[in-house]
């Protein structure tokens, strides 16, 4: 049997393309490892978006160059947005390296993979350059869509990725993705919907819909323009489906009927990551961005009249080509004026093949950039805390994603994505999940401002008569019930047990698997929240009061139980 070892970086997008070849190759008998040194096969799946993610590939992929010379039968492969765009240098940089296959041709890894076993010769597979052909002819080298899933490569068995549509057609003047994914080109509905409810038979709860501006989708099917609003009304009927989100939009394609479909559509997260990338107008031009930041201002203030409770966040670059003290000034204005959930910030990193590199100085010192960086970083998550501490005292209702990082990593036998076999070189997975624990954190006072609705629960909810039959195990009933009704939350007094304190429930104290632990969930504005409880809760909805904050986390106690409406069953909050 074959054994795969595959390392990816970057977006969601190349998380959910590591599935897709996992899954592939998996059909194939191969089996995946956490472990290089046993496996035969080696993928990188990379990305072009920064110089620095480049490097770490390189210097990845020459970590297994005496490996190669000692094993000859050993298979590495670059694959992914780097290979698309570096095609036959990456051969000619680290030779070791027999297969290169950009993104649109990922679904013929595992005959590449053959072929390079067969005839030892060296493969690479790539779609045509923006310029190579008619829009037509390049577009359909980049089809390349999602036949098959792969469970256990998943974040966790609750949520997972649907591609809508693949590459883009803005062309900002810093962005390789129009090159490394081709034109943009929406999926059919009527396959987003199938693939849709297959997940959800795997036990789906979350979707999140990838697109790199995924608001811009626009497909016709029998004769009928599809858009995203339509696409999301259409899976919001998806049995078992209990959230659905969507990611990354693009702020001049934020229409109306999306945000009322957003208000009207009860499973749709009240969260959207709209990046303005810049405070000044001068750097949007330069950017092509096709907006103003009067613009943005227009789309916020309609985003907040149509749902007030909606979070937002944003994506800002900072040393971008002849970005002035004034300039960035702006952007540190906007963060200010727009109070983000949050936001990621990005120095300025000039990519070949790109407008930008061809036409300006990156003319900002390193030390500048870096020195914006930390400044619009510092203001964004001041802004952060103080919106993160209006919910202290109040309740939250969250999608239990499962025991933290730092809870999984106590238990000996929990599977984690380097134990299915995939690393996330950059920590761009849930990275922002766990930061820095608020044990000895100073306790700071807040504001009690700025809760968004959506996320807090009515401390009045409804009572549903429920009972597990005497003697059953109710989480078997529980999990075996793959398409539970929407839950309904029920009051109950904390048990003191209840009352551990999320710093306390990862102390090792508790035998592995035996006892409360360090959960975490997301709430429906996208926050996310730190918990004690069974780790049995997880893929389910949960009441958790919030009694800290930092700026990025939520921090609480379980207040709830869960009824299933459907099954009426009662699921344990501790073991
Ligand atoms: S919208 Fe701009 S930044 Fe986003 S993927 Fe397209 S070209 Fe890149």
């Amino acid at each position: 049997m074959h054994r795969l070892y595959i390392e990816t970086v970057g977006c969601q997008m190349n998380v959910l393309d590591s599935e897709l070849v996992v899954a592939a190759l998996r059909q194939r008998g191969y089996e995946l490892t956490s472990d290089p040194q046993s496996a035969d096969t080696i993928l990188f799946n990379t990305c072009s978006v920064r110089e620095h993610a480049e490097h770490k590939t390189y210097s990845s992929v020459g970590r297994f160059k005496y490996g190669k010379r000692k094993n000859p039968e050993l298979v590495i492969g670059v694959i992914g947005c780097m290979a698309q765009k570096d095609q036959q240098q990456i051969f000619e940089k680290a030779p070791h390296v027999d297969l290169v296959v950009g993104t649109g041709q990922l679904g013929e890894i595992p005959d590449l993979v053959d072929e390079v076993r067969r005839t030892r010769k060296k493969q690479l597979a790539v779609s045509l350059g923006r310029k190579a052909g008619s829009r037509n002819e390049v577009a359909a080298s980049f089809e390349s869509y999602d036949p098959l899933r792969d469970p256990t490569m998943r974040p966790s068995p609750w949520q997972a990725f649907v591609r809508i549509m693949i590459g883009c057609d803005k062309f900002c003047t810093y962005c390789v993705v129009p090159t490394t994914r081709g034109p943009e080109q929406s999926r059919l509905p009527s396959e987003i919907h199938r693939e849709v409810q297959a997940l959800s038979h795997q036990g789906v709860k979350e979707i999140t819909l990838l697109g790199q501006t995924v608001n811009s989708y626009k497909v016709v099917e029998n004769g009928r323009q599809h858009r995203l609003s339509d696409l999301i009304g259409l899976i919001h009927e998806t049995p078992g489906i209990e959230r659905i989100k969507f990611v990354t939009n693009f702020p001049k394609d934020m229409t109306n009927d999306l945000l009322f479909a957003l208000r009207d559509l009860p499973k749709c997260a009240r969260y959207l990551h709209v990046p303005l990338q810049h405070g000044c107008n001068e750097q949007l031009k330069k950017m092509k961005r096709g907006y103003t930041v009067e613009d943005y201002r227009e789309m916020m203030s309609r985003i907040r009249e149509i749902l007030p409770d909606c979070a937002v966040s944003s994506d800002f670059i900072v040393g971008f080509c002849g970005e002035t003290d004034e300039a960035f000034q702006c952007s540190l204005e906007a963060v200010r004026e727009f109070r983000f959930k949050n936001s990621f910030i990005f120095k300025y990193s000039p990519r070949p093949g790109t407008k930008a590199f061809d036409l300006y100085a990156d003319d900002v010192p390193e030390d500048v950039k870096k020195a914006r960086n930390n400044e619009l970083l510092r203001v964004q998550n001041e802004i952060s805390e103080e919106d993160n501490a209006g919910f202290i005292g109040r309740r939250v209702e969250v999608l239990v994603e499962g025991p933290s990082k730092k809870a999984q990593a106590l238990l000996a036998d929990a599977p984690t994505a380097a134990d299915s076999g995939t690393a996330r070189a950059d920590g761009m997975d849930d990275g922002q999940a766990l930061p820095g624990w608020h044990a000895g954190a100073e306790p700071v006072s807040y504001p009690q401002s700025h809760p968004a609705p959506a996320d807090l629960v009515s401390l009045t909810a409804p009572t549903i008569p429920s009972q597990a039959p005497a003697g059953a195990d109710p989480m078997d009933s529980a999990q075996k019930d793959t398409h539970p009704n929407p839950t309904a939350v029920q009051n109950l007094s904390s048990p003191a047990s209840e009352n551990v304190h999320p710093g306390n429930a990862i102390s090792g104290n508790t035998a592995p698997g035996t006892g409360p632990l360090q959960l975490v969930g997301r709430t429906k504005c996208d926050r996310i929240v730190v918990f004690s409880g069974n780790p049995r809760l997880a893929g389910t909805l949960a009441e958790i009061e919030i009694d800290d904050v930092t700026q990025t986390t939520l921090l609480g106690n379980i207040v709830t139980r869960q009824v299933q409406a459907g099954s009426h069953t009662l699921l344990p909050i501790m073991v």
